[in-house]
């Protein structure tokens, strides 16, 4: 038996623009099908639009390829036996193969002009509901039609549709079948001389010897033209699989009116790579017999299978990213995460700071947020702070948020809230509030800003044994006082974290425990 090619596969995107969940997702699908299959992972740039491709976004998409984790084995920037990777780097070969197909009139040349064709479209569609060439210029005589270019006439090269079905098997869909009709002779090469999509990508694939097209299904209509472009090449035919579309919430095509789809988006808003990963995964996959949707990269490798890809549409499900994200942001190792929680932090604290400055919340500058100089201490202050509050978020773009009551505590907002009315006006409060206030205004340890977990939990302890109130009744009260609500996180971590930041220099006072009692004692006071 003939030794089966090894699996080659390649993500091929356009550099128009930042990429989206739609591209993301058939990369992903490519670089899972490779690895599980020891197979060749390829990086293609398709950039013949030269009007909207630009070398910015070739190198964004690398980059975000990257952040994701996933790699390739062949592209632009490393190389490889079937270069160059870029598109327009292979016009040369591109015309060769038009040639070719034209000397063994496989192709034509064809001389309308677009008003003629244009008048045809409107007629064809008006007669048969389908706009298609009528192959007037498959009918000229290849001799004169050659001679005719010589002298200068613009003309464009149509492949020549054989007139019987399409046939092609696609790994997703099953059997596909598509008339010669609906396809009609396809230009391969425009009279301006630039090659379309349709060629190129067959070459391509063809010539980086491409065992497994993955990609998404709005290229299903262009297959049939590509298929048979193959088979006038004289080239066998790959595998195809098309990927089903990604839909919003709302069952609509997934666009930017759904907000957030492209990659850049979600690492801005502190989504891990591996949680995106994982999701992609499940967006038209999912494994054998199960209901598991927890995968690592690893073990994604193993499960996904093609064969398991379902053709009806994905629904895109922010809020199990997010479920996915705060499970794998629990799992990180702490250092990472205190890592990546640091530019939030700094982007806040650089607005706080523009906005205080200049008083003038329009003006705020984000990119100065990556300028805010981060002393060891406060570094290390920051980190214990992320180690506290990442078990309440779902993306670390939250942390800032979490973190205000800590950073910029406000007595008066914590009094006037809503959520806190009914904690405050409790028959037993002023009595819990009077003591504790008492006695955090007269402990040595609490003056200094060295108040201890310890020392906090016995004038706890004082406070309920003298005023005889537990439970909610007695902890929500003195919970509002510190941090202005009544649920958060517990007051033995949180307690070193005030004190220790009230000796930080930092653009704003983190108050300690006892500034926090008295300026609580002062709003309530007023109000
Ligand atoms: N450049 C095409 C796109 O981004 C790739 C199509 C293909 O994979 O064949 O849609």
């Amino acid at each position: 038996m003939a030794p089966t090619s090894p699996v080659r596969v390649r993500f091929a995107p356009s550099p128009t623009g930042h990429l989206h969940v739609g591209n993301v997702r058939t990369a992903l699908f490519n670089w899972l099908f490779a690895r599980q299959n020891g197979g060749v992972m390829v990086l293609r740039i398709e950039d013949t639009d030269v009007e909207r491709s630009e070398a910015r976004f070739e190198a964004m998409l690398m980059d975000d390829l990257k952040w994701l984790g996933l790699d390739w084995d062949e592209g632009p920037d490393k190389g490889g036996a079937y270069g160059p990777y870029r598109q327009s780097d292979r016009l040369e070969i591109y015309r060769e193969h038009a040639e070719r197909l034209l000397n063994e009139g496989k192709a034509y040349l064809c001389f309308c002009t677009e008003e003629e064709l244009q008048k045809e479209r409107d007629s064809a569609s008006a007669e048969k509901g389908q706009a298609i060439y009528s192959g007037k210029c498959r009918r000229l005589d290849p001799q004169e039609a050659k001679s005719r270019r010589t002298n200068g006439e613009t003309c464009a090269i149509r492949l020549k549709i054989p007139e019987r079905p399409i046939r092609f098997h696609d790994i997703v869909r099953g059997d596909v079948e598509f008339s010669n009709e609906v396809v009609s002779d396809p230009v391969i090469v425009r009279s301006s001389g630039m090659p379309v999509y349709n060629y190129v990508v067959v070459i391509d694939d063809a010539l980086m010897k491409i065992t497994h097209v993955i990609r998404g299904d709005d290229h299903l209509s262009n297959t049939p033209k590509q298929v048979a472009l193959y088979e006038a090449l004289g080239w066998p035919v790959p595998e195809f699989a098309h990927l089903s579309t990604i839909l919003g919430a709302d069952r609509e095509r997934l666009s930017k009116r759904h907000g957030a789809t492209s990659i850049a988006n979600f690492r801005e808003m502190g989504v891990l790579p591996e949680a995106l990963m994982n999701y992609l995964a499940l967006l038209g996959w999912a494994p054998t017999g199960g209901t598991r949707e927890i995968f690592t990269p690893t073990e994604l490798i193993k499960e996904f299978s093609l064969k398991r890809v379902t053709p009806s549409p994905a629904v895109f499900d922010m809020e199990k990213l997010y479920w996915l994200n705060r499970h794998y942001i629990k799992e990180s190792p702490p250092e990472r995460v205190e890592k990546l929680a640091l530019q939030y932090y700094s982007r806040a604290i650089a607005e706080d700071i523009t906005k205080d400055l200049a008083g003038d919340v329009s003006s705020r500058d984000k990119t100065s947020a990556s300028d805010y100089p981060w002393p060891p201490a406060v570094r290390d202050w920051f980190a214990s702070v992320t180690r506290l509050l990442s078990p309440y978020v779902d993306r670390l773009e939250q942390l800032p948020e979490r973190a205000m009551p800590i950073l910029d505590y406000d007595a008066k907002a914590a009094i006037e809230s809503p959520d806190n009315a009914e904690a405050l006006a409790w028959p037993q409060t002023d009595a819990v509030l009077a003591r504790f206030t008492v006695k955090i205004l007269e402990d040595e340890q609490a003056r200094e800003g060295k108040l201890t977990p310890d020392q906090f939990n016995k004038i706890v302890s004082e406070v309920k044994a003298e005023t005889g109130v537990k439970g909610k009744e007695l902890f929500h009260p003195i919970r509002i006082v510190i941090m202005g609500s009544h649920s958060g996180p517990a007051f033995d971590k949180l307690v070193p974290i005030l004190e220790e930041g009230s000796h930080l220099s930092l653009p704003k006072h983190v108050l300690n425990v006892r500034e926090r009692v008295e300026a609580f004692g002062k709003a309530r006071a007023q109000s």
